[in-house]
C-alpha cells in the first residue's frame, strides 16, 4: 500500500510550489490506489498560526485534493520525546552548548581557510565535568543528531537516480533547541515511520535533509521510505518572486484562476509530458509518472497559466460552475457565454447583456429604419427553433441587406457591443419582448 504525505508548515498561505508538492503526492497515491495524508508541521510555535492551518484546509478543498488522514505535529510531542529518549540512550543525540555567535565564528574560520563549514563536534569532546559546569552556569544545551561516519549514505532517488553522500562531509544536525522545541528533521522522520509513509516526494532543496534522515531511520530501527526529489519551480526570469507564481491560493483564486487550470499546469510542468488543458483529474492521475520528471528547474509562467485557465473554462460543464454564476443564469446561458470567457467572473458581464439594460451606439437614419423593420419582423418569428436565423433570414429577404450590414446593427442594438457570444444562442436568452424593446430603443 503506497502512502504519501503533504507536510506544510502553517506559516503562510499555500503558494504554487506547495501546491505542486501536494498535487504530486496526491497523484502518486491516487494512481497507486494508496493513501494520501496531510501532516501539519507546526512544531515551530512562534511561526505557526491557526489561521494558516485553516487556510491549508480551505486551499486543499478548493483544489479538490482530498486526504485520507490528518495529523498535527504539535499533538505528537510525546512521540518525539520517546524517540529522542531512545536515540539518547543509544548515543545518537548529544548535547551541545555553543552559542549562535560561537557557531557562526567557527563557520567563518573554516570558510576563511577554504574549508567546508562542517560542525567540528567539539561538544562530543566535552568531559562530564565540563558539561556539568555549563549546566551549573545555567546554559541549557541544544541537541545534535550524531551521524555515523562509517555508514554509507545512498539511495535510489525516484527522480534523480542513484545518490551518495559521505556522512563525514555533513554537520551533525541540530534536532532540538535549547528551549526543548523541535527542528523539522527528527519529528518528520519519526512521523514518516509512525504513519507508514512509503514514498516521500519533495523538492530538491531537501536532498541533503534526506541524507541525514536516512541515518535517522536506521538509528530508529526502521526501513526508510522511497525518496524522490523534484527540480524546483522557478519563474520565467529566474526567481519565482514576482507575479502569480509567488502568490497564495487565495490570490490566485481572486485573479480568476480555476483550480483545474492550476492542477493541469503543475501536474505536467517540468515533466516530458505536454502541458494541456486537462480538466479531468482522473486523466492527470492516469498520466502521472515520476519517470517523466526532468532534472532542470521547472519554469512557471503566468501567461501559460492564464491561457490554460481560459481553455479549461471553455470546457467546464454547467454543474461545475452553477454556484459561481450570477443569479438566474442557467445551463443554456452558460453554454452560450462560455466560449467568450477568460475568467468565470466575466460571465456576469455577459449575463448583464442578456438581462439588460444595454446601450446601443448611435446609428444613421437608414439603419434605424432597418431596426424598426427588425422589431416588427420579430413579431412573426417562430420562437421555437432558432429565432435568430428566422429573423435574419426574413430581414435579408425584405431589405436586401446581407453580411455585416445585416448582422452588425442587430448585434449592436441587441447587445450594445460589436462582438460577443453567438447570436443564435444569445437571442433566445434575451427573449422576444426584450429584443423588440432594444431594437425599438436603438431605432
Ligand atoms: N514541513 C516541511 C516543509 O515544508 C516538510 C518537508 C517534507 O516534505 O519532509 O519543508
Amino acid at each position: 500500500m503506497v502512502i504519501t504525505r503533504f507536510a506544510p508548515s502553517p506559516t503562510g498561505r499555500l503558494h504554487v510550489g506547495n501546491v505542486r508538492t501536494a498535487l504530486h503526492n496526491w497523484l502518486l497515491a491516487r494512481k497507486a490506489g494508496g493513501r494520501f495524508l496531510l501532516r501539519i508541521d507546526d512544531t515551530d510555535a512562534a511561526r505557526s498560526e491557526e489561521r494558516f492551518v485553516d487556510a491549508i484546509h480551505e486551499d486543499l478543498a478548493w483544489l479538490g485534493l482530498d486526504y485520507d488522514g490528518e495529523e498535527r505535529q504539535s499533538a505528537r510531542l510525546a512521540v518525539y520525546e520517546d524517540a529522542f529518549a531512545r536515540l539518547r540512550a543509544d548515543g545518537r543525540v548529544y548535547p551541545a552548548y555553543e552559542t549562535a555567535q560561537e557557531l557562526d565564528l567557527k563557520r567563518k574560520v573554516l570558510l576563511g581557510r577554504g574549508l567546508p563549514p562542517i560542525y567540528d563536534r567539539a561538544a562530543l569532546q566535552l568531559t562530564e565535568a565540563e558539561r556539568a559546569a555549563k549546566e551549573a552556569e545555567g546554559v541549557a544545551p541544544h541537541w545534535r543528531f550524531r551521524l555515523d561516519h562509517d555508514e554509507p549514505i545512498a539511495w535510489e532517488d525516484g527522480i534523480r537516480g542513484a545518490q551518495h553522500f559521505d556522512a563525514a562531509q555533513l554537520s551533525d544536525p541540530v534536532v532540538r533547541r535549547a528551549d526543548g522545541s523541535w527542528l523539522y528533521m527528527l519529528p518528520s522522520a519519526v512521523d514518516d515511520i509512525a504513519m507508514g509513509v512509503t514514498d516521500v516526494l519533495r523538492g530538491e532543496d531537501h536532498v541533503s535533509n534526506t541524507a541525514v534522515q536516512l541515518q535517522m531511520f536506521t538509528a530508529l530501527h526502521a526501513a526508510p521510505p522511497r525518496f524522490a526529489h523534484e527540480a524546483l519551480l522557478v519563474g520565467r526570469e529566474g526567481k519565482l518572486s514576482k507575479r502569480l507564481g509567488a502568490l497564495g491560493c487565495d490570490a490566485l483564486r481572486e485573479a480568476g484562476i480555476e483550480p483545474e487550470a492550476l492542477l493541469a499546469l503543475l501536474a505536467r510542468l517540468g515533466t516530458s509530458q505536454p502541458v494541456e488543458p486537462v480538466a479531468e483529474r482522473s486523466a492527470l492521475v492516469a498520466g502521472f509518472d515520476l519517470a517523466s520528471f526532468g532534472r532542470a528547474p521547472a519554469k512557471f509562467d503566468d501567461a501559460e497559466l492564464a491561457r490554460l485557465n481560459t481553455a479549461i473554462i471553455h470546457q467546464l460543464p454547467y454543474a461545475r460552475v452553477a454556484e459561481q454564476l450570477p443569479e438566474g443564469m442557467g445551463a443554456e446561458a452558460w453554454e452560450a457565454i462560455r466560449p467568450n470567457l477568460e475568467t468565470l467572473a466575466d460571465a456576469a458581464d455577459w449575463w448583464r447583456i442578456v438581462t439588460g439594460p444595454v446601450e446601443a451606439p448611435d446609428m444613421d437614419a437608414e439603419t434605424r429604419h432597418f431596426l424598426t423593420l427588425a422589431a416588427d419582423a420579430l413579431e412573426d418569428v417562430n420562437w421555437g427553433d432558432d429565432p435568430w436565423r428566422a429573423l435574419t433570414g426574413a430581414l435579408k429577404e425584405s431589405t436586401g441587406r446581407k453580411g455585416k450590414a445585416l448582422f452588425l446593427p442587430l448585434r449592436q442594438a441587441l447587445t450594445g457591443r460589436d462582438h460577443g457570444p453567438d447570436m443564435h444562442l444569445l437571442l433566445p436568452l434575451i427573449g422576444r419582448q426584450r429584443a423588440q424593446d432594444r431594437l425599438r430603443a436603438a431605432a
